[in-house]
């Protein structure tokens, strides 16, 4: 069989490639700094794959705009796009005066490890990854994330995932890529390159990208409808996004692709668009901590705006009805420079926890010790789990909602979720109003404040 007579030779050529790509990984670390500059490059990691295998990359230059390369969001079917891209970071790792300064060069060889390793297309839940994205902030609904999908060569198959962004994969180039300027996703194997729907610095992107590459632009994928793709979130969210598809699925065409790598680099100040603030419910949100609200569920999970952002001490905080959204750019090379504050642990935490013991009917959490239950856990889950919502800091128990109305609720790191005693339905949970409650607390204060200083 074709298969079994060239698998060999393919795992160990995979294999030199993954031992020189951590060769270079580690060898970043060892570069000398020069003079009281930062590093020219840094490893970063966004998290890992559903089967547990890291999501790797480096970070060359330091300027303020983002520019983002993933490869092999397809795993071993378009496994050349790993070559490419780890490829890509070699060049730019031992080249990096190669990065103007004005931007910071973000390489992610591998997003779908566990693709390559088990030879599929899809993640190790059999999703499709550039299938899995919630697209609805676009200005194309035809594009939107459905569970049955047009896969490779336009097959019908259910592999959009239960829900757009279910899998973690999906969750950690979301978050990575919450205050990017510009990001790159690379397939094989089409020879074309094409921009998120209807999105100006997209088209421009890709048609820079595809000058520089010597590949075809195309307006738009033509050959079968792409539904929940990444691109296209991420164009949604203001992000220039283009999607390169290598010519053949076998080359890394690595000359092309640095051409059209060094084209947008070269013109990046002026096509790559910064996030600009957006108006919700009449207040100004800040542009990045927007992303975040509106990628992590809107209003819906979070509540509007309460009041515009703050200045913290090492970034932007503003808060909105169920939570406090916090921007830190010093965090850029972390899994995500955005998060959910802890007002759950800051308002809510019993002053003793006490500890529950594992049952059958509950998702335990050894690190805290407690139970959670249906729907609660389905919430939990569905919405972005850990990163969102934190840890359980007690068991369920009864309270009363903001308006006296008996509720079940359970307190988490990030936020308190509640559910009316009688119904038990994931559409039942929502956040208590800790936004709420933290802006009359400091409102409170700050009258304090100012009778004391009268
Ligand atoms: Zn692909």
């Amino acid at each position: 069989m074709i298969t079994s007579s060239r698998h060999p030779a393919l795992l160990l050529r995979r294999i030199s490639m993954l031992v020189g790509l951590a060769a270079l990984l580690s060898l970043t670390s060892l570069l000398p700094a020069h003079g009281r500059q930062a590093p020219s490059a840094v490893e970063i990691t966004l998290g890992t794959s559903t089967q547990g295998r890291p999501i790797t990359g480096v970070r060359v230059g330091n300027g303020p705009r983002k520019l983002v390369l993933v490869g092999a969001t397809h795993g071993y079917p378009e496994r050349n796009t790993f070559e490419l891209v780890a490829q890509l970071a070699a060049h730019f790792t031992a080249q990096p005066e190669a990065v103007p300064a004005t931007i910071s060069l973000y390489i992610i060889p591998l997003l779908n490890p566990d693709g390559l390793e088990l030879q599929t297309r899809f993640n190790a839940n059999r999703v499709d990854l550039n299938r899995n994205m919630d697209t609805s902030a676009d200005d194309c609904p035809e594009n939107d994330w459905q569970h049955i999908v047009a896969g490779a060569y336009g097959i019908p198959v259910d592999t959009g995932g239960p829900y757009s962004e279910s899998e973690v994969e999906s969750r950690l180039i979301r978050d990575f890529l919450l205050d990017a300027d510009g990001v790159v996703f690379y397939h094989s194997n089409a020879g074309v390159v094409f921009p998120a729907c209807a999105h100006e610095p997209s088209i421009t992107l890709a048609r820079i990208y595809a000058d520089g590459a010597g590949y075809v632009f195309i307006p738009k994928w033509d050959r079968y409808p792409i539904t929940g793709g990444m691109h296209d979130w991420a164009g949604g969210l203001g992000i220039a996004a283009i999607t390169p598809e290598l010519i053949t699925g076998e080359l890394p065409e690595f000359e092309q692709n640095l051409g059209g790598v060094q084209a947008i680099l070269a013109t990046a100040e002026g096509i790559l668009p910064t996030a600009e603030p957006r108006t919700e419910a009449g207040v100004e949100v800040h542009p990045i901590i927007w992303r975040a609200w509106k990628a992590w569920g809107g209003a819906a999970i979070f509540g509007q705006p309460l009041g515009p952002a703050r200045q913290t001490g090492d970034g932007w905080a503003q808060l909105f009805e169920r939570a406090r959204l916090e921007y830190r750019p010093g965090l850029s090379s972390a899994p995500t420079s955005v998060r959910s504050a802890l007002l759950g642990r800051e308002l809510f935490a019993p002053p003793e926890n006490v500890p529950e013991a594992p049952t059958p009917d509950a998702h335990f959490f050894p690190e805290t010790q407690h139970n959670v239950r249906s729907p609660f856990s389905d919430f939990w889950q569905i919405n972005g789990g850990l990163p969102i919502f934190g840890l359980p800091l007690s068991a369920e128990e009864q309270s009363t909602d903001d308006a006296g109305n008996p509720v079940i609720r359970q307190i988490f790191e990030r936020a308190v979720l509640q559910r009316p005693l009688e119904r038990a339905s994931v559409a039942d949970v929502t956040l208590a109003p800790l936004g709420r409650l933290e802006w009359a607390q400091e409102d409170a204060q700050s009258v304090e404040t100012s009778i004391k200083a009268r």
